[in-house]
């Protein structure tokens, strides 16, 4: 199973959401996270450094470069592949290439039978790595972060996920809408939630991800949540979320 982790929207928990459920399965699963974005913070949070990287997501992208060359060993079963700035030039260079929205799923194909699970964490665009990431996937999960226009572009995602759905993959389905950096003190994070779970019902996940300190600092300790400090509050918010996307899945 393959899982894309989307919004255009920067900075919402979409790598928060990756690495952590990434650490979570792999207790369990073998996970191999795919990093599609130049930022390259899902890499960095897992302690690889982005300077000795000799082949990335972009290699795999535009250079053909063989899939099983570029994927790391980071824990006992969890495996990536980096990205690093080059990344950023991908989105140019993909625009004149054979089967360019399709790149990611054709190179992942000969590897995705030595893992349980795939996670794409995404850039904050609707450009060619994010339409490479659904169509390489069987389900979407949409971060959404508790603010003033949260839901401001939720709209042309879900129309750039019919159109993937339409033209390119017709497997892909949202899993589900994740709340992020709630604070449940706020009336802001609770007019947030009432909306979103009056537009798009039980797509919602029951779980809500707090705001949380731990959180933010556990990248630059090159690990994620639940390694940083697995018994915080956020931890256990992705421990519930986790389980409910196994609920999910296996319906
Ligand atoms: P981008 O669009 O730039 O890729 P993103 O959607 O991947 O951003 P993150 O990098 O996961 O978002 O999170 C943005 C920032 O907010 C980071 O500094 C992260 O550590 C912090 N953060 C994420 N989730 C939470 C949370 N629940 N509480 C507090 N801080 C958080
Ligand atoms: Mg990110």
């Amino acid at each position: 199973m393959t899982l894309a982790i989307a919004n255009q929207k920067g900075g919402v928990g979409k790598t928060t959401t990756a690495l952590s459920l990434a650490t979570l399965f792999s207790k369990e699963r073998k996970v191999l996270l795919v990093d599609m974005d130049a930022q390259g913070n899902a890499t960095t949070g897992l302690g690889v450094s982005k300077s000795q990287l000799k082949l990335t997501t972009y290699d795999v992208l535009v250079a053909d470069a063989p899939v099983s060359e570029t994927i790391l060993k980071v824990r006992e079963n969890l495996y990536l592949i980096p990205s690093s700035l080059d990344l950023a030039g991908a989105e140019v260079e993909l625009v004149n290439l054979l089967s360019r929205e399709s790149r990611l799923r054709n190179a992942l194909e000969p590897v995705s039978d030595r893992f349980d699970l795939i996670i794409i964490d995404t850039p904050p665009s609707l450009g060619l790595l994010t339409i490479n990431a659904l169509t390489a996937s069987d389900w979407l999960l949409v971060p959404i972060q508790c603010e003033f226009f949260a839901l401001e572009g939720v709209g042309q995602l879900l129309k750039t996920v019919n159109l993937v759905k339409k033209f390119l993959n017709p497997k892909i389905d949202i899993l589900g809408y994740l709340l992020t950096m709630y604070d449940k003190r706020t009336k802001l994070s609770q007019e947030v939630e009432r909306e979103l779970r009056e537009y798009f019902g039980d797509k919602v996940f029951s779980t809500v991800i707090p705001r949380s300190v731990r959180l933010a600092e556990a990248p630059s300790y090159g690990q994620s949540i639940i390694e940083y400090d697995r018994h915080s509050a956020a931890a256990q918010a992705y421990a519930r979320l986790a389980e409910e996307i196994a609920d999910r899945v296996e319906k």
